[in-house]
Protein backbone atom coordinates (compact mmCIF):
# COMPACT_ATOMS: atom_id res chain seq x y z
CA UNK A 1 0.00 0.00 0.00
CA UNK A 2 2.94 2.80 0.77
CA UNK A 3 4.61 1.96 -2.00
CA UNK A 4 1.59 3.30 -3.91
CA UNK A 5 2.15 6.22 -1.68
CA UNK A 6 5.29 7.03 -2.77
CA UNK A 7 5.19 6.30 -6.31
CA UNK A 8 2.31 9.08 -6.48
CA UNK A 9 4.88 11.96 -5.45
CA UNK A 10 5.88 14.60 -7.45
CA UNK A 11 9.22 15.69 -6.25
CA UNK A 12 10.62 19.48 -6.61
CA UNK A 13 13.77 18.96 -6.39
CA UNK A 14 16.67 16.64 -8.07
CA UNK A 15 17.98 13.61 -5.83
CA UNK A 16 21.62 13.54 -6.31
CA UNK A 17 23.37 10.36 -8.15
CA UNK A 18 26.17 8.63 -5.81
CA UNK A 19 29.34 9.00 -6.96
CA UNK A 20 31.33 6.57 -4.47
CA UNK A 21 30.91 5.34 -1.20
CA UNK A 22 27.44 5.81 0.35
CA UNK A 23 26.38 5.82 4.11
CA UNK A 24 23.02 3.91 4.72
CA UNK A 25 20.72 6.40 6.46
CA UNK A 26 16.96 5.53 7.57
CA UNK A 27 15.36 8.88 7.92
CA UNK A 28 12.40 8.46 9.81
CA UNK A 29 8.95 9.99 10.66
CA UNK A 30 7.12 8.37 14.30
CA UNK A 31 4.01 8.71 12.64
CA UNK A 32 1.56 7.25 9.75
CA UNK A 33 3.43 7.94 5.88
CA UNK A 34 0.18 10.94 5.42
CA UNK A 35 1.07 12.81 9.06
CA UNK A 36 4.73 12.97 8.20
CA UNK A 37 4.45 13.64 4.47
CA UNK A 38 2.67 16.84 5.42
CA UNK A 39 5.67 18.16 7.81
CA UNK A 40 7.36 20.66 5.87
CA UNK A 41 10.34 20.21 8.35
CA UNK A 42 10.41 16.75 7.42
CA UNK A 43 9.85 17.40 4.09
CA UNK A 44 13.35 19.52 4.07
CA UNK A 45 16.00 17.47 5.88
CA UNK A 46 15.30 14.75 3.56
CA UNK A 47 15.54 16.65 0.78
CA UNK A 48 18.82 17.73 1.80
CA UNK A 49 19.83 14.38 2.93
CA UNK A 50 19.00 13.12 0.21
CA UNK A 51 20.42 15.19 -1.66
CA UNK A 52 24.11 14.48 -0.56
CA UNK A 53 25.70 12.11 -3.08
CA UNK A 54 27.68 10.56 0.17
CA UNK A 55 23.99 8.93 1.41
CA UNK A 56 22.03 6.66 0.57
CA UNK A 57 18.87 7.79 2.67
CA UNK A 58 15.65 5.44 2.74
CA UNK A 59 12.34 7.21 4.56
CA UNK A 60 10.98 4.85 7.17
CA UNK A 61 6.82 6.03 8.54
CA UNK A 62 5.06 4.33 11.25
CA UNK A 63 2.99 2.29 8.35
CA UNK A 64 5.50 1.60 5.66
CA UNK A 65 8.55 2.11 4.27
CA UNK A 66 11.21 2.51 1.40
CA UNK A 67 13.63 -0.73 1.23
CA UNK A 68 15.81 -0.18 3.99
CA UNK A 69 19.26 -1.12 4.22
CA UNK A 70 20.43 -4.05 6.44
CA UNK A 71 23.19 -2.47 8.20
CA UNK A 72 21.93 1.77 8.78
CA UNK A 73 24.49 3.70 9.33
CA UNK A 74 22.35 6.35 10.71
CA UNK A 75 19.14 6.40 11.98
CA UNK A 76 17.23 9.61 12.19
CA UNK A 77 14.01 11.35 13.57
CA UNK A 78 12.01 14.22 12.67
CA UNK A 79 10.06 14.93 16.06
CA UNK A 80 7.19 17.26 16.05
CA UNK A 81 4.50 15.69 18.45
CA UNK A 82 5.37 15.06 21.99
CA UNK A 83 3.34 11.68 22.09
CA UNK A 84 5.18 10.27 18.96
CA UNK A 85 8.23 9.03 21.08
CA UNK A 86 6.04 6.23 21.63
CA UNK A 87 6.23 4.98 18.17
CA UNK A 88 10.00 6.15 17.94
CA UNK A 89 10.39 3.22 20.93
CA UNK A 90 8.33 0.85 18.50
CA UNK A 91 10.36 1.77 15.64
CA UNK A 92 13.92 0.99 17.25
CA UNK A 93 12.47 -2.10 18.58
CA UNK A 94 11.17 -3.36 15.26
CA UNK A 95 14.43 -2.72 13.90
CA UNK A 96 15.99 -4.84 16.64
CA UNK A 97 18.10 -1.11 17.59
CA UNK A 98 18.57 -1.27 21.56
CA UNK A 99 15.95 1.44 23.21
CA UNK A 100 18.87 3.21 25.75
CA UNK A 101 22.10 4.79 23.89
CA UNK A 102 23.70 3.42 26.34
CA UNK A 103 23.47 0.02 25.03
CA UNK A 104 24.42 0.49 21.98
CA UNK A 105 27.51 -0.85 20.26
CA UNK A 106 29.20 -0.68 16.94
CA UNK A 107 26.88 -2.70 15.63
CA UNK A 108 24.53 -0.26 15.79
CA UNK A 109 23.53 3.06 14.16
CA UNK A 110 23.82 6.17 15.65
CA UNK A 111 20.47 7.50 16.26
CA UNK A 112 19.64 11.50 16.09
CA UNK A 113 17.36 13.28 16.11
CA UNK A 114 15.69 16.92 15.66
CA UNK A 115 12.58 19.23 15.59
CA UNK A 116 10.73 21.49 17.96
CA UNK A 117 9.79 19.11 20.52
CA UNK A 118 13.77 17.84 21.06
CA UNK A 119 14.99 21.37 20.42
CA UNK A 120 12.88 23.05 23.07
CA UNK A 121 13.54 20.29 26.23
CA UNK A 122 15.07 17.08 24.96
CA UNK A 123 15.69 15.94 28.42
CA UNK A 124 12.97 13.36 29.04
CA UNK A 125 14.18 11.42 25.36
CA UNK A 126 18.30 12.17 26.34
CA UNK A 127 18.63 8.38 27.18
CA UNK A 128 16.98 7.31 23.50
CA UNK A 129 19.62 9.68 21.33
CA UNK A 130 23.00 9.28 20.51
CA UNK A 131 22.65 12.68 19.34
CA UNK A 132 20.12 15.58 19.49
CA UNK A 133 20.15 18.28 16.56
CA UNK A 134 19.13 21.51 18.33
CA UNK A 135 17.58 24.44 16.09
CA UNK A 136 17.29 25.10 12.10
CA UNK A 137 18.92 22.02 10.27
CA UNK A 138 19.86 24.74 6.91
CA UNK A 139 22.66 25.12 9.59
CA UNK A 140 22.97 21.96 11.32
CA UNK A 141 22.71 18.98 8.82
CA UNK A 142 25.43 19.52 6.50
CA UNK A 143 28.04 20.24 9.17
CA UNK A 144 26.61 17.13 11.20
CA UNK A 145 26.43 14.57 8.18
CA UNK A 146 30.05 15.96 7.58
CA UNK A 147 31.34 15.16 10.39
CA UNK A 148 29.62 11.45 10.72
CA UNK A 149 31.49 10.81 7.66
CA UNK A 150 34.59 12.01 8.36
CA UNK A 151 34.42 10.03 11.56
CA UNK A 152 33.69 6.74 9.75
CA UNK A 153 36.33 3.96 11.40
CA UNK A 154 36.31 5.84 14.35
CA UNK A 155 34.99 3.56 17.69
CA UNK A 156 31.31 5.17 19.05
CA UNK A 157 32.98 7.14 21.97
CA UNK A 158 35.35 8.87 19.54
CA UNK A 159 33.01 9.61 16.96
CA UNK A 160 30.42 10.87 20.05
CA UNK A 161 33.38 12.96 21.13
CA UNK A 162 34.13 14.34 17.65
CA UNK A 163 30.48 15.21 17.09
CA UNK A 164 29.94 17.41 20.42
CA UNK A 165 32.11 19.83 19.42
CA UNK A 166 29.86 20.17 16.00
CA UNK A 167 27.38 23.84 16.74
CA UNK A 168 23.94 22.77 17.91
CA UNK A 169 25.06 19.13 18.00
CA UNK A 170 23.86 17.43 21.82
CA UNK A 171 25.22 14.38 22.82
CA UNK A 172 23.25 13.76 25.99
CA UNK A 173 25.33 10.87 27.26
CA UNK A 174 28.17 13.39 27.50
CA UNK A 175 26.70 15.57 30.41
CA UNK A 176 26.28 14.45 33.70
CA UNK A 177 22.88 15.27 35.69
CA UNK A 178 22.74 15.24 39.68
CA UNK A 179 20.25 15.86 41.91
CA UNK A 180 19.10 18.06 44.85
CA UNK A 181 17.55 14.55 46.19
CA UNK A 182 16.17 11.51 44.32
CA UNK A 183 12.76 13.13 43.86
CA UNK A 184 14.12 16.62 44.71
CA UNK A 185 14.89 19.36 41.82
CA UNK A 186 17.87 18.90 39.49
CA UNK A 187 21.24 20.15 41.15
CA UNK A 188 23.38 20.97 38.32
CA UNK A 189 24.27 19.33 34.44
CA UNK A 190 27.78 19.05 34.11
CA UNK A 191 29.86 18.09 30.63
CA UNK A 192 31.96 14.87 31.39
CA UNK A 193 35.24 16.70 30.88
CA UNK A 194 36.48 20.30 29.38
CA UNK A 195 36.70 18.73 26.00
CA UNK A 196 32.66 18.76 26.03
CA UNK A 197 31.05 22.49 25.42
CA UNK A 198 29.55 23.17 28.73
CA UNK A 199 26.62 24.57 27.02
CA UNK A 200 25.69 23.38 23.95
CA UNK A 201 24.09 26.13 21.46
CA UNK A 202 20.70 26.33 19.49
CA UNK A 203 21.08 26.70 15.62
CA UNK A 204 19.71 29.57 14.16
CA UNK A 205 19.49 30.36 10.31
CA UNK A 206 19.61 33.61 9.64
CA UNK A 207 19.07 33.25 5.36
CA UNK A 208 16.14 34.79 3.57
CA UNK A 209 14.71 31.90 2.05
CA UNK A 210 13.06 30.38 3.96
CA UNK A 211 11.53 26.28 3.58
CA UNK A 212 9.17 24.90 0.67
CA UNK A 213 8.01 21.70 -0.11
CA UNK A 214 10.13 19.39 -1.70
CA UNK A 215 7.97 16.98 -2.66
CA UNK A 216 3.72 17.42 -3.57
CA UNK A 217 1.57 14.42 -3.11
CA UNK A 218 -2.69 13.86 -3.21
CA UNK A 219 -1.88 11.42 -0.07
CA UNK A 220 -0.95 14.53 2.25
CA UNK A 221 -2.86 15.08 4.94
CA UNK A 222 -3.55 18.58 3.28
CA UNK A 223 -4.06 16.64 -0.39
CA UNK A 224 -1.42 18.26 -2.76
CA UNK A 225 -0.59 21.65 -1.01
CA UNK A 226 2.34 23.07 -1.83
CA UNK A 227 3.39 25.13 1.06
CA UNK A 228 5.85 27.73 1.54
CA UNK A 229 7.20 29.45 4.63
CA UNK A 230 6.98 32.58 4.55
CA UNK A 231 8.08 33.94 8.05
CA UNK A 232 9.83 32.05 10.80
CA UNK A 233 9.51 33.21 14.60
CA UNK A 234 6.99 35.44 15.81
CA UNK A 235 8.15 39.22 16.89
CA UNK A 236 5.27 39.62 18.98
CA UNK A 237 6.73 37.68 22.35
CA UNK A 238 3.31 36.65 23.82
CA UNK A 239 4.96 35.16 27.12
CA UNK A 240 3.82 31.40 26.50
CA UNK A 241 4.40 30.96 23.56
CA UNK A 242 7.22 28.35 21.80
CA UNK A 243 6.89 29.48 18.60
CA UNK A 244 7.82 32.65 19.15
CA UNK A 245 10.77 32.15 21.62
CA UNK A 246 12.30 29.30 20.67
CA UNK A 247 12.68 30.26 17.38
CA UNK A 248 13.77 34.17 17.92
CA UNK A 249 14.68 36.05 15.97
CA UNK A 250 11.86 36.90 13.61
CA UNK A 251 12.79 36.19 9.94
CA UNK A 252 11.58 36.76 6.56
CA UNK A 253 11.56 35.05 3.02
CA UNK A 254 12.14 38.06 0.33
CA UNK A 255 8.78 38.37 -1.96
CA UNK A 256 10.93 38.95 -5.09
CA UNK A 257 13.90 36.85 -4.37
CA UNK A 258 12.13 33.95 -2.85
CA UNK A 259 8.60 33.61 -2.23
CA UNK A 260 7.34 34.23 -6.05
CA UNK A 261 10.14 32.25 -7.24
CA UNK A 262 9.14 29.67 -4.87
CA UNK A 263 5.21 29.63 -5.31
CA UNK A 264 5.46 29.81 -9.18
CA UNK A 265 7.41 26.42 -8.54
CA UNK A 266 4.34 24.88 -6.59
CA UNK A 267 1.78 26.11 -8.89
CA UNK A 268 3.25 25.00 -11.27
CA UNK A 269 2.53 21.34 -9.75
CA UNK A 270 -0.91 22.20 -8.36
CA UNK A 271 -3.25 24.41 -7.64
CA UNK A 272 -2.85 24.38 -4.08
CA UNK A 273 -0.66 26.57 -1.49
CA UNK A 274 -0.09 26.94 1.80
CA UNK A 275 1.17 29.50 3.26
CA UNK A 276 2.86 28.91 6.49
CA UNK A 277 5.10 30.27 9.54
CA UNK A 278 3.77 31.60 13.32
CA UNK A 279 2.90 34.92 12.29
CA UNK A 280 2.25 34.97 8.38
CA UNK A 281 0.66 38.49 7.97
CA UNK A 282 3.36 39.86 9.70
CA UNK A 283 5.73 39.72 7.16
CA UNK A 284 6.36 43.19 6.08
CA UNK A 285 5.63 42.82 2.37
CA UNK A 286 2.47 40.78 3.02
CA UNK A 287 0.29 43.26 0.88
CA UNK A 288 2.61 42.49 -2.06
CA UNK A 289 2.46 38.94 -1.62
CA UNK A 290 -1.67 39.60 -1.64
CA UNK A 291 -1.51 41.73 -4.63
CA UNK A 292 0.51 39.15 -6.42
CA UNK A 293 -1.64 36.17 -6.08
CA UNK A 294 -4.65 38.24 -6.91
CA UNK A 295 -3.81 38.18 -10.27
CA UNK A 296 -6.01 36.57 -12.46
CA UNK A 297 -4.04 33.75 -13.50
CA UNK A 298 -4.45 32.36 -10.10
CA UNK A 299 -7.82 32.68 -9.63
CA UNK A 300 -8.11 29.10 -9.27
CA UNK A 301 -5.62 28.36 -7.20
CA UNK A 302 -6.60 27.66 -2.87
CA UNK A 303 -4.55 29.14 -0.53
CA UNK A 304 -4.64 28.73 2.64
CA UNK A 305 -3.38 30.22 5.92
CA UNK A 306 -2.35 29.46 9.09
CA UNK A 307 -3.25 31.36 12.21
CA UNK A 308 -2.85 34.99 11.31
CA UNK A 309 -2.59 38.15 13.76
CA UNK A 310 -5.77 39.32 14.53
CA UNK A 311 -5.35 43.25 13.67
CA UNK A 312 -3.76 41.93 10.53
CA UNK A 313 -7.44 40.72 9.30
CA UNK A 314 -8.56 43.36 7.17
CA UNK A 315 -10.84 43.21 4.27
CA UNK A 316 -7.92 43.16 1.60
CA UNK A 317 -7.08 39.74 3.41
CA UNK A 318 -10.56 38.29 3.27
CA UNK A 319 -11.60 39.20 0.03
CA UNK A 320 -8.40 37.52 -1.09
CA UNK A 321 -8.93 34.22 1.01
CA UNK A 322 -12.85 34.34 -0.49
CA UNK A 323 -11.47 34.54 -4.08
CA UNK A 324 -9.23 31.97 -3.04
CA UNK A 325 -11.53 29.02 -1.59
CA UNK A 326 -11.05 29.44 2.20
CA UNK A 327 -14.22 29.82 4.25
CA UNK A 328 -12.64 31.02 7.37
CA UNK A 329 -9.91 32.46 9.37
CA UNK A 330 -8.05 31.78 12.50
CA UNK A 331 -7.07 34.15 14.66
CA UNK A 332 -5.62 33.43 18.59
CA UNK A 333 -6.69 35.88 20.87
CA UNK A 334 -5.97 33.69 23.94
CA UNK A 335 -8.34 36.14 26.23
CA UNK A 336 -11.48 38.07 26.21
CA UNK A 337 -9.79 40.14 28.97
CA UNK A 338 -7.14 42.73 28.38
CA UNK A 339 -5.65 42.69 31.64
CA UNK A 340 -5.08 38.66 30.80
CA UNK A 341 -3.70 39.94 27.18
CA UNK A 342 -1.51 42.52 29.00
CA UNK A 343 -0.01 39.75 31.15
CA UNK A 344 0.48 37.26 27.91
CA UNK A 345 2.15 40.30 26.51
CA UNK A 346 -0.79 39.98 23.76
CA UNK A 347 -0.76 43.35 22.36
CA UNK A 348 -4.50 43.34 21.46
CA UNK A 349 -7.62 45.63 22.16
CA UNK A 350 -10.69 44.61 22.10
CA UNK A 351 -11.94 46.47 19.33
CA UNK A 352 -9.30 44.77 17.00
CA UNK A 353 -10.68 41.24 17.37
CA UNK A 354 -14.16 42.31 17.13
CA UNK A 355 -12.66 44.18 13.48
CA UNK A 356 -10.86 41.45 12.50
CA UNK A 357 -15.07 39.21 13.23
CA UNK A 358 -16.06 42.85 10.79
CA UNK A 359 -13.87 42.36 8.08
CA UNK A 360 -14.12 38.41 8.22
CA UNK A 361 -17.81 38.65 7.33
CA UNK A 362 -17.71 41.67 5.26
CA UNK A 363 -14.68 39.68 2.88
CA UNK A 364 -17.00 37.08 2.66
CA UNK A 365 -16.22 34.43 5.10
CA UNK A 366 -18.31 32.37 6.20
CA UNK A 367 -16.47 31.57 9.58
CA UNK A 368 -14.31 33.03 12.17
CA UNK A 369 -11.89 30.41 14.60
CA UNK A 370 -10.81 31.94 17.74
CA UNK A 371 -8.23 30.34 20.02
CA UNK A 372 -8.27 30.78 23.65
CA UNK A 373 -6.82 29.54 26.49
CA UNK A 374 -7.30 28.88 30.54
CA UNK A 375 -5.36 28.81 33.01
CA UNK A 376 -3.17 31.71 32.00
CA UNK A 377 -0.66 32.41 35.00
CA UNK A 378 -2.85 35.33 36.91
CA UNK A 379 -6.08 34.66 35.75
CA UNK A 380 -9.16 35.16 37.63
CA UNK A 381 -13.06 33.90 37.05
CA UNK A 382 -13.47 37.45 35.89
CA UNK A 383 -11.19 37.10 33.14
CA UNK A 384 -13.39 34.20 31.90
CA UNK A 385 -16.52 36.01 31.95
CA UNK A 386 -14.87 38.77 30.08
CA UNK A 387 -14.38 36.23 27.41
CA UNK A 388 -18.02 35.33 27.45
CA UNK A 389 -18.85 38.75 26.63
CA UNK A 390 -16.45 39.20 23.95
CA UNK A 391 -17.82 36.42 22.02
CA UNK A 392 -21.19 37.85 22.74
CA UNK A 393 -20.29 41.31 21.46
CA UNK A 394 -18.98 39.37 18.54
CA UNK A 395 -22.36 37.25 17.46
CA UNK A 396 -23.45 41.08 17.64
CA UNK A 397 -21.06 42.59 15.25
CA UNK A 398 -21.12 40.06 12.76
CA UNK A 399 -24.32 38.67 12.74
CA UNK A 400 -24.54 35.41 10.69
CA UNK A 401 -20.75 34.73 10.64
CA UNK A 402 -20.49 31.34 12.26
CA UNK A 403 -17.88 31.85 15.24
CA UNK A 404 -15.76 28.87 17.03
CA UNK A 405 -13.98 29.18 20.50
CA UNK A 406 -11.13 26.78 20.34
CA UNK A 407 -9.57 26.81 23.71
CA UNK A 408 -6.30 24.90 25.42
CA UNK A 409 -4.98 24.80 29.17
CA UNK A 410 -1.95 26.82 29.51
CA UNK A 411 1.21 24.74 29.65
CA UNK A 412 4.43 25.91 30.19
CA UNK A 413 6.96 25.81 27.83
CA UNK A 414 10.44 25.65 27.83
CA UNK A 415 12.60 29.11 27.19
CA UNK A 416 10.16 31.13 27.86
CA UNK A 417 9.29 33.61 30.63
CA UNK A 418 6.33 31.48 31.61
CA UNK A 419 8.38 28.31 31.99
CA UNK A 420 8.47 28.29 35.67
CA UNK A 421 4.62 28.13 36.55
CA UNK A 422 2.81 24.77 36.26
CA UNK A 423 -0.81 24.03 35.38
CA UNK A 424 -3.38 25.70 37.11
CA UNK A 425 -5.89 22.81 38.28
CA UNK A 426 -8.59 25.06 38.18
CA UNK A 427 -8.03 25.46 34.68
CA UNK A 428 -10.40 22.14 33.96
CA UNK A 429 -12.97 23.58 35.69
CA UNK A 430 -12.58 27.05 33.68
CA UNK A 431 -13.08 24.74 30.39
CA UNK A 432 -16.12 23.30 31.75
CA UNK A 433 -17.89 26.95 32.16
CA UNK A 434 -16.66 27.91 29.08
CA UNK A 435 -18.46 25.43 27.40
CA UNK A 436 -21.62 26.14 29.30
CA UNK A 437 -21.47 29.87 28.32
CA UNK A 438 -20.90 29.11 24.63
CA UNK A 439 -23.30 26.77 24.40
CA UNK A 440 -26.03 29.08 25.76
CA UNK A 441 -24.44 31.62 23.30
CA UNK A 442 -24.80 29.39 20.31
CA UNK A 443 -20.75 29.48 19.82
CA UNK A 444 -19.27 26.84 18.85
CA UNK A 445 -16.60 25.33 21.38
CA UNK A 446 -13.81 23.38 20.94
CA UNK A 447 -11.41 22.54 24.06
CA UNK A 448 -8.28 20.71 24.03
CA UNK A 449 -7.99 17.58 26.51
CA UNK A 450 -7.18 19.13 29.83
CA UNK A 451 -5.43 15.72 30.53
CA UNK A 452 -3.89 16.06 27.53
CA UNK A 453 -2.31 19.19 28.71
CA UNK A 454 -0.72 17.32 31.67
CA UNK A 455 1.07 14.86 29.75
CA UNK A 456 2.43 17.50 27.71
CA UNK A 457 3.67 19.60 30.32
CA UNK A 458 5.12 16.68 32.05
CA UNK A 459 7.58 16.27 28.74
CA UNK A 460 7.94 19.83 28.01
CA UNK A 461 9.23 20.18 31.79
CA UNK A 462 10.56 17.21 32.32
CA UNK A 463 13.89 15.60 33.05
CA UNK A 464 16.12 12.84 32.10
CA UNK A 465 14.25 10.79 35.27
CA UNK A 466 11.76 10.47 32.99
CA UNK A 467 12.61 8.40 30.35
CA UNK A 468 12.51 5.03 32.37
CA UNK A 469 8.87 6.19 33.38
CA UNK A 470 8.10 7.17 29.54
CA UNK A 471 9.34 3.15 28.32
CA UNK A 472 6.51 1.94 31.29
CA UNK A 473 3.86 4.25 30.28
CA UNK A 474 4.13 2.73 26.35
CA UNK A 475 3.49 -0.48 28.12
CA UNK A 476 0.03 0.65 29.81
CA UNK A 477 -1.21 2.73 27.20
CA UNK A 478 -0.70 6.75 26.77
CA UNK A 479 -3.88 7.68 28.74
CA UNK A 480 -3.36 9.91 32.07
CA UNK A 481 -3.74 7.27 33.76
CA UNK A 482 -1.25 5.25 32.52
CA UNK A 483 1.09 8.07 33.40
CA UNK A 484 -0.48 8.08 37.04
CA UNK A 485 -0.06 4.50 37.61
CA UNK A 486 3.60 4.66 35.89
CA UNK A 487 4.40 7.36 38.88
CA UNK A 488 3.47 5.12 41.64
CA UNK A 489 5.48 2.46 40.05
CA UNK A 490 8.30 4.86 40.22
CA UNK A 491 7.72 6.31 43.67
CA UNK A 492 10.51 7.20 45.55
CA UNK A 493 12.60 7.28 42.09
CA UNK A 494 11.72 10.77 40.63
CA UNK A 495 9.65 13.65 41.90
CA UNK A 496 6.09 13.05 41.81
CA UNK A 497 3.43 14.16 38.72
CA UNK A 498 2.39 16.92 40.41
CA UNK A 499 6.40 18.46 40.36
CA UNK A 500 6.75 18.26 37.25
CA UNK A 501 2.99 19.42 36.18
CA UNK A 502 1.33 21.96 39.02
CA UNK A 503 4.09 23.39 40.70
CA UNK A 504 5.59 26.97 40.36
CA UNK A 505 9.30 26.43 40.44
CA UNK A 506 11.63 28.91 42.30
CA UNK A 507 13.45 31.35 39.59
CA UNK A 508 16.75 29.94 40.89
CA UNK A 509 15.99 26.32 40.64
CA UNK A 510 18.33 25.13 37.94
CA UNK A 511 16.07 24.30 34.75
CA UNK A 512 16.73 20.19 33.30
CA UNK A 513 17.34 22.47 30.28
CA UNK A 514 19.39 25.75 31.70
CA UNK A 515 22.47 23.46 30.02
CA UNK A 516 21.41 24.24 26.34
CA UNK A 517 21.88 27.37 25.19
CA UNK A 518 18.10 29.33 23.80
CA UNK A 519 17.68 32.38 21.72
CA UNK A 520 17.68 34.39 24.95
CA UNK A 521 19.28 34.66 28.24
CA UNK A 522 17.40 33.85 31.46
CA UNK A 523 17.60 37.26 32.51
CA UNK A 524 15.21 38.70 29.59
CA UNK A 525 12.83 35.82 30.39
CA UNK A 526 12.55 37.05 34.26
CA UNK A 527 12.16 40.52 32.98
CA UNK A 528 9.24 39.41 30.85
CA UNK A 529 8.09 37.71 33.50
CA UNK A 530 8.29 40.63 35.81
CA UNK A 531 6.20 42.40 33.82
CA UNK A 532 3.42 39.73 33.47
CA UNK A 533 3.10 39.69 37.65
CA UNK A 534 2.77 43.24 37.43
CA UNK A 535 -0.73 42.74 35.67
CA UNK A 536 -1.66 39.88 38.54
CA UNK A 537 -4.63 40.93 40.72
CA UNK A 538 -3.62 42.51 44.30
CA UNK A 539 -3.43 39.67 46.90
CA UNK A 540 -2.49 36.90 43.76
CA UNK A 541 -0.08 34.74 45.01
CA UNK A 542 0.89 31.13 43.59
CA UNK A 543 2.01 29.21 46.34
CA UNK A 544 5.06 27.26 45.58
CA UNK A 545 3.58 24.32 45.70
CA UNK A 546 1.08 25.24 43.38
CA UNK A 547 -2.54 27.09 43.98
CA UNK A 548 -4.21 25.28 46.58
CA UNK A 549 -7.44 27.44 46.38
CA UNK A 550 -9.19 27.35 42.82
CA UNK A 551 -9.73 30.86 42.11
CA UNK A 552 -12.92 29.98 40.31
CA UNK A 553 -14.69 29.13 43.52
CA UNK A 554 -18.12 31.52 43.87
CA UNK A 555 -17.55 32.64 40.44
CA UNK A 556 -21.27 33.27 38.62
CA UNK A 557 -19.72 32.20 35.25
CA UNK A 558 -22.29 30.08 33.11
S1 LIG B 1 1.19 36.33 18.08
FE1 LIG B 1 0.89 34.10 18.04
S2 LIG B 1 2.79 33.25 17.20
FE2 LIG B 1 3.20 35.36 17.82
S3 LIG B 1 4.04 35.22 19.89
FE3 LIG B 1 1.84 35.55 20.06
S4 LIG B 1 0.93 33.48 20.20
FE4 LIG B 1 3.04 33.26 19.42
Amino acid sequence: MIDAFFSEERLLFTPAIATGETLPVIFAFPNEYTVGITSLGYQVVWATLVQRPDLAVTRLFTDGHEPLPAAPALLGFSVSWELDYINILKILESLGIPLWASERTAEHPLVFGGGPVLTANPEPFAPFFDVVLLGDGETLLDPFIDTVVQTQGCDRATQLRQLAQVPGVYVPALYEVTYQSATGPIAQVTPQDSDIPPRPEKQTYRGNVLSTSTVVTKRAAWENIYMVEVVRSCPEMCRFCLASYLTLPFRTATVPGALIPAIERGLAVTNRLGLLGASVTQHPEFETLLDYLNQPQFDGVRVSLASVRTNTVNRKLTETLTRHGSRSITIAVESGSERLRRIVNKKLDTDDIVAAAVNAKAGGLSSLKLYGMAGIPGEMPADLEATVTMMSTLKKAAPGLRLTLGCSTFVPKAHTPFQWYGVNRAADKGLKRLQKSMGALGVEFRPESYNWSIIQTLISRGDRRLAPLLVQVRDYGDSLGSYRRAFKDFKGQLPPLEFYVHEDWATDQPLPWDHIGGPLPKATLLKHRESAIAEFPEGFTPTPTGRKKSPYSGSHLG
